[in-house]
């Protein structure tokens, strides 16, 4: 029964006939051929190679098997077969490896492979389940569902899912398979977010704290800002556990929500923590927190010695750390809060879902808010944060020119080192990121060590340093630090500086092997810089001078817009790469998959109404098999 819900991860369409002269390089076809000539056979590089010469009307084509002795047997002059396979035009117009079939094949399932078993084996094994499970295929979802939404039966929808008998009944079935996956997680997120507004959570007192608060900012709040404050005021007010999402683009003024938040719990006598995922960034809003909160912030990180890290333990179990920053060793269990009232995670993006949960564990029944700078396309958004409020800051503050991004082609580079030098003597800071640490042969990208030296040979008068993950926390701090304070123009780097780092006298920001970084990750390291009112450049270096290479960095120079970046990001790379989804299961992929179709998701919002609003046996059961089945959904997902 369950090989049956091991569904095709791809098909291939053997439903029409392609005459020999239409066949394309590389494609899968199916073709009729009558055979012309006995089958030929020779040996090379240990492998027996068999092949026969076969035409139809409109031309012809050779039919090669490698390593497949006994298709010998199979096949003599004036037979009429339907060849189907990849087509290779190579050396002349070929067949590799066809099956070969006394009628046309249809459309066949792909399977995701299992190690040792053929697509072959796996597809009789399905097709011996189906037959024998066929009476037993109990419908899973309620009647009306079927019937308001024109979704066929799971019984029909399996069969045609695995053996399609046309490609319209495929898509039928298709549809039905994606809408279930779909009900069955969106429903699960729904009912956990209605539990979770059932729950009693701390009711902060906010008082005239935003006022207080912005008061002692150095700057105006932006509208954006100003709102998103206001949801967080009624959120921490209310008893209702907060669980909100902040999305805005790099630059957009984050850290402002977070520190309110910790503010509003402190006032209150709770501990906040919030969360950083590089050690950078956490010293960074270490720095910045301890001048709203003096000693009770307390800093924890993998790298700290013993005794640091043992005081700032006992400081947090005992409550005397009011704000607690850190990296993923907050996560760890000997880290006990005394009273923790809110849980801020900056650049969420780079967590997992489940390890959200585990921060909440450690209060009791905490406010949480999440930070992201990676904008996500909204039914994306759906699936991953659905048990999430979201508000969005979509105004960056005043003053800021857009960065100015240009593509550099390699015999410019020079040129550009010069100029960055230049600027260096006017004061003004650059990055220079390279997608290696060292040189290798390897890899034809400058590395962090090589343009160090380079620049350093090159305008010994400039100050440089390197900075990379291969030094310890303490080396990376000091520069970070001297960078910051200005001592430094020029820093060299890997991607360790990519979230969050904020420096605002650093203008230009140079990327080198711009093509090995994913569009969205560009944009978040040209987010280091134009933070400031000062006039920011971008300069991207490609590496490879492929096509795509070039089209995707040109889509960078275009925009300055996270959102329309990120969406072209994702159409690109396909939404597996996107998120990083190599290693998860093929539900998840699949659900994921399936987000970017709008037209289904909304459909499916309205199913989840109609099931929730009328509590019948039909839908109770519907409920009972979703939570089964989706309890742990999409909780390993981090994007990157
Ligand atoms: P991000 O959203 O990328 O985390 P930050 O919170 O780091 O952005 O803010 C970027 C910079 O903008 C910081 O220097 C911050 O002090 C400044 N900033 C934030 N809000 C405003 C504002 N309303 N007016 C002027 N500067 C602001
Ligand atoms: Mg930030």
């Amino acid at each position: 029964m369950e090989l049956l819900f091991y569904l095709p991860r791809d098909y291939l369409d053997y439903s029409v006939v392609t005459p020999v002269a239409l066949l394309k390089d590389g494609a899968m076809a199916a073709t009729h051929v009558r055979i012309q000539s006995e089958p030929r056979i020779f040996h090379a590089s240990g492998m027996t190679v068999i092949t026969v010469q076969a035409s139809d009307e409109t031309g012809a084509v050779a039919l090669k098997w490698f390593g497949q002795p006994y298709r010998c047997t199979q096949v003599h002059t004036g037979m009429m077969v339907y060849a189907c396979g990849r087509i290779s035009m190579k050396k002349g117009c070929a067949l590799i490896n066809p099956t070969l079939n006394a009628k046309l094949p249809g459309t066949l399932p792909i399977y995701p492979t299992v190690k040792g078993l053929s697509q072959r084996t796996i597809r009789d094994a399905v097709f011996s389940a189906l037959r024998s499970c066929w009476n037993e295929i109990q419908e899973t979802l309620p009647l009306t569902i079927l019937a308001n939404y024109e979704l066929c039966t799971l019984q029909l929808a399996l069969r045609h899912v695995h053996f399609p008998s046309s490609p319209e009944l495929l898509k039928i079935a298709r549809r039905r398979m994606t809408f279930e996956n779909m009900l069955c997680y969106l429903l699960t997120v729904e009912i956990e977010k209605q539990e979770r507004q059932r729950l009693i959570g701390i009711s902060f007192e906010t008082l005239d704290l935003k006022e207080r608060f912005l008061q002692k900012l150095p700057f105006a709040p932006t509208q954006a800002q100003l709102r998103v404050l206001c949801d967080l005021e009624q959120d921490m007010s209310s008893a209702v556990p907060m669980n909100r999402l902040v999305q805005g683009d790099v630059g957009s003024g984050k850290t402002v929500i977070a520190l309110y938040a910790l503010t509003v719990a402190a006032a209150n006598g709770y501990q906040g923590a919030m969360l950083a995922p590089t050690e950078i960034l956490a010293q960074q809003h270490f720095d910045l927190v301890r001048t709203f909160f003096g000693d009770t912030a307390v800093l924890l990180t993998g790298s700290m010695k013993k005794a640091v890290r043992e005081a700032a333990l006992n400081r947090i179990a005992d409550g005397t750390a009011i704000c607690v920053v850190g990296t993923h060793a907050l996560f760890q269990q000997e880290v006990r809060f005394q009273r923790l009232g809110v849980v801020v995670t900056d650049e969420q993006h780079r967590f997992g879902v489940r390890q959200r949960a585990t921060m909440q564990e450690k209060g009791i029944r905490p406010d949480v808010l999440v930070m992201s700078a990676t904008p996500i396309p909204r039914t994306l958004a759906l699936l991953l944060y659905g048990d999430l409020d979201v508000s969005i800051i979509d105004e960056l503050p005043p003053g800021r020119k857009p960065v100015k991004t240009h593509i550099i082609p390699t015999e410019k580079r020079t040129d550009m080192y010069r100029y960055i030098a230049e600027a260096a003597k006017n004061g003004l800071q650059t990055y220079i990121v390279c997608p290696f640490i060292e040189d290798s042969e390897l890899l034809n990208a400058p590395s962090v060590e090589s343009v160090f030296q380079f620049m350093k040979m090159q305008f010994p008068k400039i100050r440089i340093a390197a900075l990379h993950g291969r030094m310890t926390e303490l080396e990376k701090q000091r520069i970070v630090h001297s960078f910051r304070d200005g001592d430094i123009d020029v820093l060299v780097t890997t991607t360790v500086i990519e979230v969050g780092v904020h420096v605002e006298n650093a203008c230009i920001m140079a990327v080198e092997g711009a093509d090995r970084f994913g569009l969205s990750q560009l944009h978040q390291l040209r987010g280091r810089v134009g933070r400031s009112t000062k006039q920011a450049y971008c300069f991207l270096l490609n590496s490879s001078e492929t096509e795509t290479a070039e089209k995707r960095i040109d889509i960078l120079a275009k925009t300055n817009d996270g959102f329309e970046i990120a969406r072209q990001d994702l159409a690109l790379r396909g939404p597996g790469d996107f998120l990083g989804l190599r290693q998860h299961g093929e539900g998840d992929a699949s659900l994921i998959r399936n987000a970017l179709d709008m037209e289904l998701i909304e459909q499916v919002k309205l199913a989840v109404r109609d099931v929730l609003d009328l509590p019948n046996t039909e839908n109770q059961t519907l409920i009972e098999y979703a939570l089964r089945r989706y309890d742990n959904a999409l909780s390993g997902i981090a994007m990157n």
